[in-house]
């Protein structure tokens, strides 16, 4: 089992980023509404994640770093409708036999929380500590007995550029919640609940967000609505978020830069889940629609009272 733990690790764990990814979804499929972020080393030596939703039962601990646990999907046809960012019952169990993971969690009917230690995928101890009501999953060391993915990690430099980019990428699609940031011990986001607008302004700062044009339409199957620059921008990456997860849609972005060149772009599109066809698998994201002339024509018509005044 842990030879088959270690596997599935390599596809879930592709790098420091994606451990942070996985905690994050998992602090946000727990309705908190705080989720503070702590990375040293570019998450070689520490990615940490703090929050302040439900907290996990003690009987339940144990059982979330068990492959294919998931308290998420309590029906079939719930597969049809996902709502909640995880539901494979994976990414623990993986970063589990690749790091040194410690679980502290508590819910709030209960006085004490319990903590969970785990290397390699073996438990090392599980006992009641004080902790606030939440959850904190701490990954030490990963990759510590995965010799050859150790090697292959970029540059710290590098590594966190992928991490900061996933934990802004959540920051937006999530402004009513408080996102903290810390690289090293240092401050680097506190992004208190607010508008989308405002957290934009704080990530992007307040020059570049004035020079953002806010579109929405909305139609019988759903919603689009986000910002777009003004004039054509280099080096800030677009973003496209489906149901407030953040994606990769070469289609979406080939109609975007038919319709506005290299003008940068934060589009929301909210869709009922039948209709769209995410693939979460762990390490690729691919988004599929039901009908793609549907997306052409939402986004023809989101943009086009204002098509004159993208300069493109
Ligand atoms: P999935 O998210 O697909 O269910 P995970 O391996 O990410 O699988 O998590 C396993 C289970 O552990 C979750 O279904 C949930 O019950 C519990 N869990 C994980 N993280 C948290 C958290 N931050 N707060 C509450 N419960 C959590
Ligand atoms: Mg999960």
């Amino acid at each position: 089992d842990e030879v088959v733990n270690k596997i599935a690790a390599g596809e879930v764990v592709e790098r420091p980023s994606s451990v942070l990814k996985e905690l994050i979804e998992n602090s946000l499929d727990t309705s908190a509404s705080l989720i503070e972020v702590s990375i040293e080393k570019a998450g070689k030596r520490l990615i940490s994640v703090f929050d302040n939703g439900e907290g996990i039962e003690k009987q339940d601990l144990i059982n979330a770093v068990k492959r294919h646990y998931t308290s998420k999907i309590k029906a079939l046809e719930d597969l049809y409708s996902i709502i909640t960012y995880g539901f494979r019952g994976e990414a623990l169990s993986s970063i589990s036999s690749v790091s040194r993971l410690t679980i502290t969690s508590r819910t709030k009917n209960d006085l004490h929380g319990s903590q969970l230690s785990l290397e390699g995928g073996k438990i090392l101890s599980f006992s009641e500590v004080g902790c606030p009501v939440g959850t904190k999953v701490e990954v030490k060391d990963l990759f510590f007995n995965v010799l050859a993915r150790e090697k292959f990690l970029k540059s710290e430099n590098t590594e966190n550029i992928h991490n900061v980019s996933v934990f802004l990428n959540y920051a937006i699609a999530n402004p009513d919640k408080h996102f903290k940031l810390s690289i090293d011990s240092k401050q680097v986001y506190n992004l208190y609940p607010s508008s989308l607008k405002e957290r934009l302004t704080l990530i992007y700062g307040k020059d570049f967000v004035e020079n953002l044009k806010y579109v929405e339409y909305e139609n019988y199957l759903g919603k689009v609505y986000g910002f777009v620059s003004l004039d054509s921008v280099k080096n800030k990456k677009s973003h496209i978020f489906i149901n407030k997860r953040p994606v990769k849609s070469p289609f979406i972005s080939s109609i975007m830069k038919k319709k506005i060149g290299d003008n940068f772009f934060i589009l929301f599109f909210d869709l009922p889940p039948y209709f769209v066809d995410v693939n979460v698998h762990p390490a690729k994201i691919e988004v599929k629609f039901q009908k793609e002339k549907v997306i052409v024509d939402m986004i023809e018509s989101l943009l086009k009272d204002n098509l004159n005044e993208f300069k493109a």
